[in-house]
């Protein structure tokens, strides 16, 4: 039986990515270690994973020592001793960053990422992206409101009235569509662009403004995501987007490509002339950010007194809700490589397995890097 251990992602992320429950589960399959205290932050306690039949494992070192599968969200290697081959499984930025391959070659280990599941039907359920997007999308509008000078909805009392707030959300994907609802039921006037024409029906499904902007390359083959535009519909863009970005008072910056830089759609000139006490959420940050003032991981007032939050971690501060999407979504895969872990033509294992005793032996990895 797979010896599968637990380790706490201590470093930033908070999520636990299995629950008790998962393990209850997958128990017949698999015999299991888990980390002392990784559930801290998502409302799972040691001793509800001993009673789902796991076993507490005091240290990180003796986890790696008696698992052969280690589960984590992001948490990379320190200096931990390997010294059979193992196999990890995680969400790790590898296309946003190679250097968080390097401790993980030096050990000679599998690895895993969920971050490059194929879309396909039978992945669906072990989506990580789209779990993360959702709490994301949520979070980026209440820490939007939270930080605003002004009321979201339109209030009406015995000194006038206060109009609802304008919201723009920039990219109607996952996260964006659930920043349209959020902000919607909060009370604002919302508007969204997308550069994918199928994004209007679900962002007016929402109830919310579609920014029309015709010329964009919509490509079918991109298995549901955005593609790089053309210079010409960027400028169209940029203008269009100058008028939209001047009367909001908040915008969510959603909007990505896979494995590219993030499309720049809220330029400096838009920056100069937005209303003082306006708020920016970018979610986009960690690949360059869609807001031209944007810095990764830091919340910034500029002198014309508008917020702009690059936030890398918005996740953590919905550790729990996180987890028990995520930690479903591991269940699913773990299920998958446990029945297919021997077929090398399988489909899911082949897109998420990114190294092989150490070596890239990932296909899409391997372009990327050849590309630098
Ligand atoms: P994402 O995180 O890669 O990008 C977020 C959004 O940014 C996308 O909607 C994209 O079109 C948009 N964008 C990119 N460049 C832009 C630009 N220049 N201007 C404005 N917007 C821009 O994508 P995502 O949210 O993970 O997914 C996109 C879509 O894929 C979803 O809406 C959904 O329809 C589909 N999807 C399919 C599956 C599946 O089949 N299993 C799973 C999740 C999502």
């Amino acid at each position: 039986m797979k010896k599968i251990g637990l380790l706490r992602d201590h470093k930033k992320s908070k999520i636990a990515v299995l629950s008790p429950d998962n393990i209850k589960q997958l128990k017949d399959q698999a015999s299991f270690y888990v980390e002392s205290n990784s559930g801290k932050h998502a409302g799972f306690t040691n001793e509800n994973y001993e009673a789902a039949g796991a076993k507490i494992v005091d240290t990180r070192q003796e986890v790696i020592d008696i698992a052969d599968l280690l589960l984590t969200y992001s948490t990379i290697l320190d200096d931990e001793q390997i010294h059979t081959s193992k196999t990890f499984i995680g969400v790790y930025d590898v296309l946003g960053d190679f250097g968080t391959l390097i401790p993980f070659q030096k050990e000679g280990v599998n690895l895993y990422s969920l971050n490059l599941l194929p879309r396909t039907t039978i992945a669906q359920s072990m989506d990580v992206m789209s779990s993360a997007a959702s709490i994301l999308g949520y979070k980026a509008v209440l820490k939007a409101a939270s930080l605003s000078t002004s009321t979201i909805p339109m209030i009406t009392g015995a000194g006038g009235t206060l109009r609802p707030a304008k919201v723009l959300i920039l990219g109607a994907g996952v996260a964006g569509l659930q920043a349209i609802a959020t902000a919607k039921r909060l009370g604002a006037i919302v508007r969204a662009f997308d550069v994918r024409a199928v994004a209007k029906t679900d962002v007016e499904s929402l109830g919310a403004q579609f920014v029309n902007i015709e010329g964009a390359t919509d490509n079918s083959n991109a298995g549901g995501y955005a593609v790089e535009q053309t210079a010409d519909y960027l400028n169209k863009v940029d203008q269009i987007l100058y008028d939209e970005c001047i009367q909001a008072d908040i915008i969510i910056c959603t909007a990505r490509i896979p494995g590219k830089k993030a499309p720049l759609l809220v330029s400096e000139k838009a920056l100069h002339k937005m209303k003082p006490g306006a708020v920016i959420v970018d979610l986009a940050t960690d690949s360059g950010g869609n807001c031209a003032w944007s810095k990764k991981g830091k919340t910034i007032v500029t002198d014309n007194q508008i917020t702009i939050v690059g936030d890398t971690n918005l996740l953590a501060k919905s550790s729990k809700s996180a987890s028990f999407l995520l930690a479903n979504n591991f269940t699913s895969f773990l299920k998958h490589f446990l029945k297919n872990s021997e077929n090398e033509e399988d489909e899911i294992l082949r897109a998420t397995k990114i190294l092989t005793n150490g070596q890239v032996t990932n296909e899409r990895i391997l372009a990327e890097i050849d590309e630098i």
